[in-house]
């Protein structure tokens, strides 16, 4: 299913993995080179995006999901990235975030847009023997889920498909790293409707 996705014509499109904070380079360079193929489109790593108080809310320990999309939004807005073929911006934060309605998320998007945003911290929770392998799977998972968001994709009703919304570590587990055949062609449209 990846190879059709691959097919899709890419010249000039860029996804850009943004460290946010303190992140692991490894595990950032290695996320950028798992995404390029499965959306068909060019990974860089981008500049690091420095953590901010303002994102922390310390009655939660957390920092805030929203306010860190936005300003993620508002950074390439400056920068002038806008107006490039395509060019999509994720997030990797190693924090606990949190979002207005939700006690707690494993990453948030702007549907249809350019940006989305995954926190790792709670992603370590529980990961068993195979840690740094059903970590990086987690990881994966959840920047997979977010880009199909940015690529316009809803959430999906099979619970192996990588759109199957996850409120917690056992629905990530449970499901894949990839589309279903279903969302696999929504993909395709929503990717050839915006080129
Ligand atoms: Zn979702
Ligand atoms: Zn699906």
């Amino acid at each position: 299913m990846r190879a059709v996705i691959a097919s899709v014509p890419a010249a000039g499109w860029v996804m850009e993995i943004v460290p946010v904070g303190e992140v692991d380079y490894d595990l950032v360079a290695w996320l950028a080179d798992e995404l390029q193929p499965r959306f068909g489109v060019r990974s860089t790593i981008g500049e690091p995006f420095g953590c901010r108080a303002e994102w922390f809310d310390p009655s939660r320990g957390q920092h805030c999901a929203d306010l860190i999309l936005d300003s993620l939004v508002d950074w390439r807005s400056a920068r002038g990235t806008m107006e490039a073929v395509r060019f999509w911006s994720l997030g990797v934060a190693d924090l606990n975030l949190y979002a207005a309605d939700r006690p707690f998320v494993f990453g948030v998007a702007t549907v249809g847009g350019c940006c989305a945003l995954i926190g790792i911290a709670r992603l370590r929770d529980g990961a068993g023997p195979a840690t740094e392998h059903c970590f990086r799977e987690r990881v994966l998972k959840e920047a997979v889920h977010e880009l199909g968001h940015v690529a316009g994709l809803e959430h999906c009703p099979a619970s192996t498909c990588v759109m199957y919304s996850s409120p917690g570590l056992a629905e990530t587990d449970r499901k894949t790293t990839e589309f279903c055949a279903v969302c696999t062609l929504r993909l395709i449209e929503c990717l050839n409707d915006g080129s």
